[in-house]
């Protein structure tokens, strides 16, 4: 359980633990992780070193088979429990995640709710992990069969860290594997929480908790020989990273979910206000633009480009920047100051590269934002498609508004990114939004709509946004491998 201390930073800071075999246990190692609202820490993080990665491993080894032989019902009992724990305890939860993360909480209500209505999903569908029976042969049964793949490990970003890890476990729990989840550095404290309640309710070692920095409890955990299954969601680098650390050791199934510079097409027919609105929400400003999904590229065409720049920015400007935890802030600050550093950064690319800053682009004003990681949201205008803050994903409350004359020419600037994870179509002529759909070299499209996520629909992306598809069928089936039988009928 969480412990409270005097430290060496001269308060008292709570103690978060990881959780290994059942236990929750302290490490070799502490990290202090900061509220980004004002620099003050939080809570101490226990680090997960590679002897905890190896008895995590070992653990998970002994439980995954005794799990996987549990009825299927059973399995989804089980982790309905825990779905209702986690609500139980929601308003902790979303109080701890609001102050590390420093999200707003009004939309992060929907976090923890959204991560246990995905478990639900999987435990209704789990029946149909199942294999075929093809009739090729006169003489024998051909037979296809799912089985788990072991120990699966799940690292997650620090964007939405309990929704992640809550959905990072059903998949491979409802299809019989063991689990370990790595949480983000940045934002680890609800993790504590999370393993709090699967202490109670999951066997010892069904689910093995190690924070810690991804160079060393990350690698530690995607070069272990006996973790042969790794789904990651982060950035393209590290994605990349993983492949290559994995592959020096083993062959090993990875599924990448990693970042997006999504383009918001807007057709000539739209109305200005309506248009506005949607790039607005599509830039998920209440978590400061820190989402894959983000539509963080607006290609307005030409005919009402002005009108609609012109209301993007007055509503951008009038968004209200303020305490996370008050539930009329629309915009909090940047998850870290590593982070604050980058998207300050791109502020700097995108003026020397000779986009407009329309607004935003500093520091707030007022004694409020004096500490923490706080900026403006920002606007470009006159965004070129080479430009580098058209290119390249800030991962921030940064958008930029480009100019197009013609669809195929929107359409290529849409597609001339190294990602491909969603793209959003707005028109009121549906056949021509279709058309373009199906153009776009992406994984997911919302005509008339940006940002949602619909249970079952496979969410995943195109080029360098990843491989594998989550929250559906797929991934599920992606938690098992198939063996083929053949049994003769006759002649033994
Ligand atoms: P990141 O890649 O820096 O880190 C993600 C996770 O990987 C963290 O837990 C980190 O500790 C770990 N990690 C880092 N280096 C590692 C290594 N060498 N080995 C193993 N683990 C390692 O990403 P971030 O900054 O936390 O998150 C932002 C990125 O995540 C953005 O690019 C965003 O688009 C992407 N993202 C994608 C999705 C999606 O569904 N496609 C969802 C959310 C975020």
């Amino acid at each position: 359980m969480e412990t409270t201390r005097m430290n060496a930073f001269g308060s008292g800071l709570k103690d978060y633990r990881m959780l290994i075999d059942g236990e929750l246990c302290a490490g070799h190692e502490w990290a202090v992780s900061d509220n980004p609202a004002d620099e003050s820490p939080l809570g101490r993080i226990a680090v997960a070193g590679t002897d905890d990665v190896e008895r995590a491993v070992s653990a998970a080894e002994r439980a995954q088979p005794i799990w996987a032989t549990r009825d299927v019902h059973e399995r989804a009992a089980a982790l309905r429990e825990l779905g209702a724990r986690l609500l139980a305890r929601g308003d902790e939860i979303l109080q701890l995640e609001v102050r590390d993360t420093g999200n707003t909480i009004g939309k992060m209500r929907g976090d923890l709710a959204g991560a246990v209505h995905l478990l639900d999903y999987y435990a209704g569908i789990a029946c149909e992990i199942k294999g075929e029976t093809l009739p090729f042969t006169r003489d024998r049964l051909h037979l296809s069969m799912r089985e788990p793949c072991g120990v699966v490990a799940r690292i997650v970003p620090f964007n939405h860290p309990i929704y992640f890890e809550v959905a990072a476990l059903v998949g491979p729990l409802m299809a019989g594997n063991a689990a370990l989840i790595k949480p983000p550095e940045q934002s680890p404290l609800s993790s504590a929480i999370l393993g709090e309640v699967c202490a109670e309710v999951l066997p010892a070692g069904l689910v093995n908790i190690l924070p810690g920095p991804g160079q060393t409890t990350g690698d530690a955990i995607v070069r272990h020989p006996r973790v042969r299954r790794i789904a990651f969601t982060g950035s393209v680098p590290t994605g990349m990273m993983i492949q290559r650390r994995a592959a020096e050791v083993c062959v090993k199934h990875v599924t990448l979910e990693l970042g997006g510079k999504n383009p918001m097409i807007v057709f000539p027919d739209v109305d200005p206000e309506v248009a506005a609105n949607a790039a607005i929400a599509g830039m998920n400003f209440a978590w400061q633009g820190q989402s894959c999904g983000s539509t963080s590229r607006v290609l307005v065409h030409e005919s009402i480009h002005d009108e609609v720049a012109e209301r993007i920015v007055a509503g951008v400007k009038a968004m209200h920047l303020g305490d996370p935890l008050d539930a009329r802030s629309q915009m909090g600050p940047i998850n870290s100051a590593r982070h604050y550093q980058r998207v300050m950064d791109y502020v700097a690319i995108a003026k020397d590269g000779g986009a407009h800053c329309a607004a935003g682009g500093k520091r707030p004003a007022g004694s409020a934002f004096e500490r923490g990681y706080w900026i403006e949201p920002t606007v470009f205008t006159g965004v070129a498609a080479d430009m580098r803050i058209a290119r390249e994903e800030v991962f921030g409350p940064i958008l930029s508004i480009l100019k197009w004359r013609d669809v195929e020419e929107a359409i290529a600037i849409a597609n001339s990114t190294e990602y491909g994870l969603a793209g959003a179509l707005w028109s009121n002529d549906l056949g021509a939004a279709m058309k373009a759909a199906m153009k776009l070299d992406c994984g997911y499209v919302w005509i008339n709509g940006a940002g949602g996520h619909f249970t079952g629909m496979p969410f995943g992306g195109t080029k360098n946004s990843g491989v594998g598809r989550e929250e559906c069928m797929d991934e599920l089936l992606s938690y098992t491998r198939q063996k083929s039988l053949h049994v003769t009928l006759s002649g033994v």
